[in-house]
């Protein structure tokens, strides 16, 4: 399905980045909030089976593998979103490191005029084997989803005994360069809280940043619910109870609000849509690996790009597209009200790409 390595020749690179061309207005929705940033899934399909995240392995259906997109059709929407003035791409999934030969569209995606970076987001089950690949075919960050420290306890949450071979991910990953390195959190209550000061640690220990994240009622089992959230605020007491935070407050469309220590090692970053959502300054959108433009997480309309792909669209046709389209985004998750009555998903954070 992947398309061979297209050699980029050593007289193309001396002549460094292409200059910016075929310049569109900026996507803007009726809100004011401008899109720099997008999400790409590049497979629903993942070898983990997180509990907040996928249906049981027995009863998780895999999008067909003909309706993914190749890299050259991820390549062309990037293309196109970077004309409407995105500048930072997120590879993700599903596990998108199972892609095969993921460094070539890495390699693609960092040559297109305009784009600044591209990240990826990662169980780290190939990583130490890959980042040497990535890193050269010129991916900047990547961050490592990491809910325990407690090898069956990881078990549990992940469906997959693997945290040796993550925490090794981790190791090559900052031995190759690959920058930043930083970990991404899942707390829920009943499963890892308890671990919050010791995840804070390992990545102190490392000084590597750490994010945890607000449970999100996009999980696969239907078993979301409020109670099982660990706040943002319960998140903070925690880590105080050991240290002082030092705020460095959350930058305009970040994600986190961060912190620092006083010792200056590492970072912690709260991510909470939950209690206290981020929408109104928020610059994301998404990809999904069947070429589904989302405008929001807690948007509920997939607005079908792959269709007018495969059908010739033109460029200009499909920047209108996705122009009406990120038009429509909702204004958010703290408007949806009580969340258990409101909000039903489309599909789950797997086959949407978190
Ligand atoms: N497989 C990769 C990984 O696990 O990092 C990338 C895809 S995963 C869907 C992206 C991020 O979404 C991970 O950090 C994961 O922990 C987070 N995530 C998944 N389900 C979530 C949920 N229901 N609420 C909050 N975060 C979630
Ligand atoms: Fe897989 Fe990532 Fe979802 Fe876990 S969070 S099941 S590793 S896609």
């Amino acid at each position: 399905m992947d398309t061979p390595s297209s050699a980029r020749t050593p007289a193309l690179d001396a002549m460094g980045p292409a200059p910016l061309t075929g310049l569109r207005a900026p996507l803007v929705d009726r809100r004011g909030r401008v899109a720099r940033k997008v999400r790409i899934s590049l497979t629903d399909r993942c070898n983990f089976a997180c509990l907040f995240c996928m249906p049981s392995k027995e009863k998780v259906h895999w999008l067909p593998r003909e309706e993914l997109l190749s890299f050259e059709e991820v390549e062309r929407v990037a293309r196109v979103l970077v004309s409407l003035g995105v500048r930072k791409v997120r590879l993700t999934g599903g596990e998108p490191l199972i892609r095969p030969n993921l460094e070539e569209l890495v390699r693609r995606l960092v040559r297109i005029p305009g784009l600044e970076e591209v990240d990826m987001t990662t169980n780290a089950w190939f990583l130490a084997e890959k980042a040497r690949a990535l890193r050269e075919a010129g991916l900047h960050g990547v961050t490592v989803s990491l809910h325990s420290l407690r090898r069956d306890r990881f078990r549990q949450i992940a469906g997959m005994d693997a945290l040796p071979r993550v925490l090794e991910g981790i190791e090559a990953a900052r031995r190759e360069g690959l920058a930043p390195v930083k970990i991404n959190s899942v707390a829920i209550r009943g499963y890892n809280e308890d671990e919050v000061l010791d995840l804070v640690d390992f990545a102190r220990d490392r000084d590597i940043s750490l994010r945890f994240i607000e449970f999100m009622p996009l999980d696969g089992r239907g078993t979301w619910d409020p109670e099982k959230v660990v706040s943002g605020h319960d998140l903070r007491a925690a880590i105080e109870s050991r240290y002082v935070l030092l705020p460095r407050g959350r930058g305009d469309g970040e994600t986190a609000q961060r912190w620092g220590f006083e010792d200056g090692r590492g970072e912690v970053g709260l991510i909470t849509p939950i209690t206290e959502p981020f929408c109104d300054d928020c610059d994301r959108i998404r990809l999904t690996a069947d070429g589904q433009f989302l405008t929001c997480l807690f948007d509920r309309h997939l607005h079908d790009l792959r269709t007018p792909l495969r059908a010739g669209a033109t460029d200009e046709e499909l920047a209108e597209r996705i122009r009406a389209s990120y038009d429509k985004k909702p204004a958010g998750v703290q408007y949806l009200g009580d969340l258990r009555k409101t909000w039903v998903k489309p599909r789950a954070m797997h086959a949407i790409g978190g």
